[in-house]
């Protein structure tokens, strides 16, 4: 497949989603906008300098929400540059991260950073570990986050186990967005992205042979097509 250029960006009404990057093993960074309301989903390494580049450094204080698909360095690498910038800045509104129950990777950054900064944080950081699909809201924003099957090499590499990973389904006033985040192919995801405004779906294996961690693009296409309208991702880059 072609290169993918980034930034890839969505809109309706009020609701829209700009995706400032996303490359296998290099980063991903993904902002959501619900009217007034600001998320960002897996801040990946250089996170800030594309939040910079679309908003105003007062904007980006009134982030309210972090979604974490899962916790490789891909998707994670910008949390800690982040949780900093915003208390340089003196955020003084909450900030909660919402990530699948076992991913050590957020708990570790979050204690890290507790440890460091707990003593002289001026906004609260509330951490939302995500243990089952029972949809919940946050600012007016209705959040769906169902399991999909991502996989990692142990040292081995030859080896591969399943890591805590969910995708997101997000509803703003009748429209809403899936994120399949990284995943093999998974029925969870072909239920939530089947007629969604907008499916974002990750096609990062580049053989035609699946291999149970990212999804072949003809998978990802089959997915992508059951949605009203949707982005391929996470294709390698070369
Ligand atoms: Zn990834
Ligand atoms: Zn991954």
């Amino acid at each position: 497949m072609k290169k993918v250029k980034y930034p890839l960006s969505w809109s309706k009404d009020n609701f829209s989603i700009k995706i400032f990057c996303s490359i296998p093993n290099i980063a991903t960074g993904i902002l959501v906008k619900a009217s007034d309301a600001l998320f960002i989903v897996d801040p990946g390494d250089g996170i800030l300098r594309d939040l910079n580049k679309e908003l105003k450094p007062d904007q980006i204080l009134k982030v309210s929400d972090i979604f974490v698909t899962h916790g490789h360095h891909d998707h994670v690498g910008g949390v800690w540059s982040l949780l900093t910038y915003l208390r340089v800045m003196n955020k003084i509104t909450p900030l909660t991260i919402h990530f699948p129950k076992g991913c050590i990777e957020i708990v570790h950054i979050y204690n890290a950073f507790i440890k460091v900064y707990g003593a002289d944080l001026p906004y609260k950081i509330k951490l939302n570990e995500i243990k089952n699909s029972k949809p919940f809201s946050t600012n007016k924003v209705k959040v769906i986050a169902f399991p999909v099957i991502h996989k990692e090499y142990i040292f081995d590499k030859k080896t591969t186990r399943q890591i805590p990973s969910l995708g997101f389904k997000f509803t703003y006033e009748k429209k809403n967005i899936c994120y399949g985040g990284d995943t093999a192919y998974c029925s969870e995801l072909v239920k939530q992205a089947k007629g969604a405004d907008l499916a974002i779906i990750e096609a990062g294996h580049e053989e035609d042979i699946p291999d149970g961690i990212h999804m072949t693009i003809k998978e990802a296409k089959s997915i992508g097509e059951t949605a009203k309208e949707y982005f391929l991702v996470h294709v390698p880059q070369k």
